[in-house]
């Protein structure tokens, strides 16, 4: 597995053992993580801190130019408000291409997620 798209995947497990819905992101620049993040919607008791923005959120500002050659990997296709972040900085988009179990919420592991390793 791409080895970004692993640390996102460990960013969902982060955000299950915190109590919330496992979904991880990372931003990549350069070959390099400047951002991680996890949806934290439960945990913050907030409505947009969905892994995507949290990861963006995390890297900190940065010019424009470095979000244009920037590429978000996310264990979940991004949803109309991350998406239109995404855009608007000019990142590149890249997830897992499963379909996901749309009750991964509820459930108690992301079908999407493999098990972690023992
Ligand atoms: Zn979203």
């Amino acid at each position: 597995m791409d080895a970004f798209m692993q640390a996102a995947i460990d960013e969902a497990r982060r955000g299950l053992g915190e109590g919330g819905i496992p979904i991880g992101s990372v931003l990549v620049h350069d070959g390099r993580i400047i951002g991680r993040g996890h949806n934290r919607r439960v945990q913050e008791g907030s409505a947009i801190l969905h892994g995507e923005m949290d990861a963006i959120e995390n890297a900190g500002r940065h010019p424009a130019a470095v979000y244009r050659a920037s590429t978000v990997y996310t264990t979940l296709s991004p949803c109309a408000m991350c998406s239109g972040t995404i855009l608007l900085y000019g990142i590149r988009p890249s997830w897992a291409r499963r379909r996901c179990c749309a009750r991964a919420a509820s459930r108690s592991w992301c079908c999407r997620m493999p098990p972690a390793a023992s």
